[in-house]
C-alpha cells in the first residue's frame, strides 16, 4: 500500500456523525478542495455540511451531468474534488462519468452515489455498484460512519494512484445513520500541476480507443490492490458457516449472525477473487448477504462456488438484521452444498494489434490523410487566436474536436458532449482565476451546453466560453437544431437566437465574424483579461452549409521566407514547397493563411477584381 491515509487517527475526540457528515468532514481532512453535486435524498447533506467547512469550496450544480463536468474540471486543475449525487443522478451524469473513466483525472476524484433501497424518496429502485462494474472503475462501500469518514480518504488515494475517478456508494441507512467518528489528522495538500496531454483528454476515436486499452489494463490492477487492502477483510467466527457482504448489509448480517465468518469487501469492485477463495477455504457454507441486485453474488457463482443467495435474501427494499436472520436460519443445517472445480478467471483478453492486410511494400507510396477542418472552415481562425493565448481550452464535440489535432493542438479536452463549459467553471473556480477557456458548437451548446452555461452564471464562474455558430450540426451532416429551426424535412421552425438566450441568463455576451481575424484576436484577448464570465458567438456558417463568395490567394514568393505561420493554421490547401508555400485547388478563398502571414506573401483576389472590375 502506498500513501494510504484512512486508518491514521489522531488523538481527537470521536464526534457523533451522519454518514453524509462524516463524509464532508472526511473528503476535507483528506484534502479534498472542492465538493459539487445536485441534491437529492439521500446524499443531500454532503454538500451542505461541506459548504459550511472551511478549506473547501462547494457548490451545488443544475443537474448532475454538470456536476461531474466540472468536477472533472477542479480535479483536472489539481485539486481533490467531490462529487455528490443520489443512485438516480449517476444516469444523469453517465456520459462525462463513462469517459472520465477512459480520461482519468489529475488530482484524485470522488464521485458519490447514495442508493435509495426501498425507494423512501425515488421513482425507482437501482443498485449503482453494478455502475462502477460498468465504468471499469474501482468501488468503495463504507458501512458506517466511521468508514464513510476513512473510506473518502482511501478513494482520494486510489483515485491518484491509479488514475481513476473512484465511485464511492452509499445507502440511506450509511447516509443518515449516525455514529460515532474519529477524526484524522487533516492532509495539507497542495494543487497537483496540471499537465497537458492531449492524447489522454481529447476524446476523439483514436485517442479514446487507447485510453479504453489501458483502462482494461487498470482494472487488473485494481484487482490485484484489492486482494491485499485492509478494506477487505476476513474476520474469523466460531461457527462453520461465512458471510460476504459489503455497505450497511454487513452491520445487518453482524448482528444477526454474530458467530458466523465475514469476508468484508469495503473495497468491492473489481471483486477480490482469490480473498473470495481464502474465504471458502475456512468454511463449508457461505451465503452473499447484499441489498439490492446480486452483485457480488454473480460475479462469485461464475467463479464456480456455491452460495447461498437471492433464492434467501430479498432482492428488492431495505434488508434489516431480523429479515437477514429469518433468511439465512435454514443455511445453517443444510447440507453443506457439494462444490465443482473453481475457475479463477485470467486478465481479459486485449485486442492484438491489427494485422496488415496487405504487404505495404507491393503498395504505391500514399499520403498521410489525418482528419483535418475543411479548407476554409471558419472554426480554424477561432484556434488559431486561442492558441496564441496559451491558455487552458476545454473543447467540446463537433467538427471543432479537430482543432486539438496537429498542427493547430488548440484543444486540452474534450469529454462528452457539452462538457466544455463545465469542465471550464470548475477548472477556474479549483485555481481561483481565469485560466481556462470553453469551446463549444452551436448544435452541441443547444444539446447539453446551455444547462452548464447557466450553471457557471449561478455559480459566478469566471471563464470566457466561445460558441462557434456555424448555423448547424456540421459534423454529422448539415442538420437542423433549434438555432436554425430547421426540421428533419426541410420545413423551418421558431429558430431560437444563441445571443438573446445567454442575455438572458445575463452573461455579457459579444458576437464576431472570424472573417475579421484581427477583431476576434482583440476581442478574445480582451475578454480573456476582464473578470467574470462572458460568451462570444463567433458567427459564420459551414463551408459546405453556405459556401463563401469564391476569391483567390496569390502567393508573393520574394516575400515568403516558409516562416511557417501560414501552414501552422492547419489548413489542407496549402503545402509548403522547397523556399515558398503553393496555394492548392481545394482553396475556397477564406483569406486566413493572408491574415496570418506578416510578410504580405499571400495576397487575397476577390470576385470584382477578377472580373477586372
Ligand atoms: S464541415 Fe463545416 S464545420 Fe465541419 S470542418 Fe468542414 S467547414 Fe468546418
Ligand atoms: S485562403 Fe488560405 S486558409 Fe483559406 S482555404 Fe485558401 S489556403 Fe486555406
Amino acid at each position: 500500500m502506498t500513501g494510504w491515509v484512512g486508518y491514521t487517527h489522531g488523538a481527537m475526540q470521536p464526534q457523533l456523525m451522519s454518514g453524509n457528515e462524516a463524509i464532508a468532514h472526511g473528503a476535507v481532512r483528506a484534502g479534498a478542495g472542492f465538493a459539487c453535486g445536485y441534491p437529492g435524498t439521500p446524499s443531500t447533506e454532503i454538500v451542505e455540511t461541506a459548504a459550511k467547512l472551511s478549506g473547501i469550496h462547494a457548490q451545488w450544480c443544475v443537474n448532475e451531468k454538470v456536476a461531474v463536468e466540472t468536477g472533472v474540471g477542479a480535479a483536472l486543475a489539481g485539486v481533490r474534488t467531490l462529487v455528490t449525487m443520489k443512485h438516480v443522478g449517476l444516469n444523469v451524469a453517465m456520459d462525462p462519468f463513462m469517459a472520465v473513466s477512459l480520461a482519468g483525472v489529475n488530482a484524485g476524484l470522488v464521485i458519490l452515489s447514495a442508493d435509495d433501497p426501498g425507494m423512501h424518496s425515488s421513482q425507482n429502485e437501482q443498485d449503482n455498484r453494478n455502475l462502477a462494474r460498468f465504468a471499469k472503475i474501482p468501488l468503495l462501500e463504507p458501512s458506517d460512519s466511521q468508514e464513510a469518514y476513512d473510506f473518502i480518504a482511501a478513494a482520494f488515494e486510489l483515485s491518484e494512484e491509479f488514475d481513476t475517478p473512484v465511485l464511492l456508494r452509499t445507502t440511506t441507512r450509511v447516509s443518515h445513520g449516525r455514529g460515532l467518528v474519529v477524526p484524522g489528522e487533516p492532509v495539507e495538500l497542495q494543487p497537483r500541476p496540471y499537465t497537458r496531454d492531449i492524447s489522454k483528454y481529447v476524446m476523439v476515436p483514436a485517442n479514446a480507443s487507447k485510453r479504453n486499452h489501458r483502462a482494461l489494463q487498470r482494472l487488473e490492477e485494481l484487482r490485484a490492490r484489492a486482494e491485499v487492502s485492509p478494506l477487505n477483510v476476513i474476520e474469523p467466527g466460531t461457527i462453520d458457516f461465512g458471510i460476504i457482504t459489503s455497505g450497511v448489509a454487513y452491520e445487518y448480517a453482524k448482528e444477526a449472525f454474530p458467530d458466523a465468518w465475514f469476508l468484508k469487501l469495503g473495497f468491492s469492485n473489481p471483486l477480490p477473487y482469490q480473498k473470495v477463495l481464502e474465504f471458502y477455504g475456512k468454511v463449508s457454507r457461505v451465503a452473499v448477504v447484499e441489498e439490492l441486485d446480486p452483485f457480488l453474488e454473480e460475479q462469485i457463482r461464475a467463479l464456480g462456488l456455491p452460495v447461498y443467495g437471492k433464492e434467501y435474501i430479498p432482492a428488492e427494499g431495505e434488508l434489516d438484521q431480523d429479515a437477514v436472520r429469518r433468511a439465512l436460519e435454514p443455511c445453517l443445517t443444510a447440507e453443506p452444498p457439494a462444490r465443482g472445480p473453481v475457475t479463477i478467471p485470467g486478465p481479459q483478453q486485449l485486442a492484438p494489434a491489427p494485422a496488415p492486410a496487405l504487404d505495404v511494400k507491393d503498395l504505391p507510396i500514399l499520403p498521410v490523410r489525418p482528419p483535418v477542418l475543411c479548407p476554409g472552415c471558419p472554426h480554424r481562425a477561432v484556434f488559431s487566436t486561442l492558441r496564441k493565448r496559451r491558455m487552458v481550452t476545454m473543447g467540446d464535440i463537433g467538427c471543432y474536436t479537430l482543432g486539438a489535432l496537429a498542427p493547430l493542438l488548440a484543444l486540452d479536452t474534450s469529454l462528452c458532449m457539452g462538457a466544455s463549459i463545465g469542465m471550464m467553471a470548475g477548472f477556474n473556480k479549483a485555481l481561483g482565476k481565469k485560466a481556462a477557456v470553453g469551446v463549444i458548437g452551436d448544435s452541441t451548446f443547444f444539446h447539453s451546453g446551455i444547462t452548464a452555461l447557466l450553471d457557471a452564471r449561478y455559480n459566478e464562474a469566471e471563464g470566457v466560453v466561445v460558441i462557434l455558430d456555424n448555423r448547424t450540426t456540421a459534423m454529422t451532416g448539415q442538420q437542423g437544431h433549434p438555432g436554425t429551426g430547421v426540421h428533419p424535412d426541410n420545413t423551418d421552425g421558431p429558430a431560437i437566437d444563441i445571443v438573446r438566450l445567454c442575455l438572458g441568463l445575463g452573461v455579457r455576451v459579444q458576437t464576431t465574424d472570424p472573417a475579421d481575424y484581427k477583431s476576434l484576436e482583440k476581442l478574445v484577448r480582451e475578454e480573456v483579461k476582464a473578470p467574470g464570465l462572458s460568451v462570444i458567438v463567433v458567427q459564420s456558417p459551414c463551408i459546405l452549409y453556405l459556401p463563401p463568395e469564391k476569391r483567390t490567394v496569390e502567393v508573393v514568393d520574394d516575400n515568403c521566407n516558409l516562416c511557417g505561420l501560414c501552414l501552422a493554421i492547419g489548413c489542407p490547401a496549402i503545402a509548403p514547397l522547397d523556399d515558398t508555400v503553393s496555394i492548392l485547388d481545394n482553396c475556397i478563398g477564406c483569406g486566413l493563411c493572408a491574415d496570418v502571414c506578416n510578410r504580405d506573401a499571400l495576397i487575397m483576389h476577390g470576385l470584382n477584381e477578377m472580373a477586372g472590375v
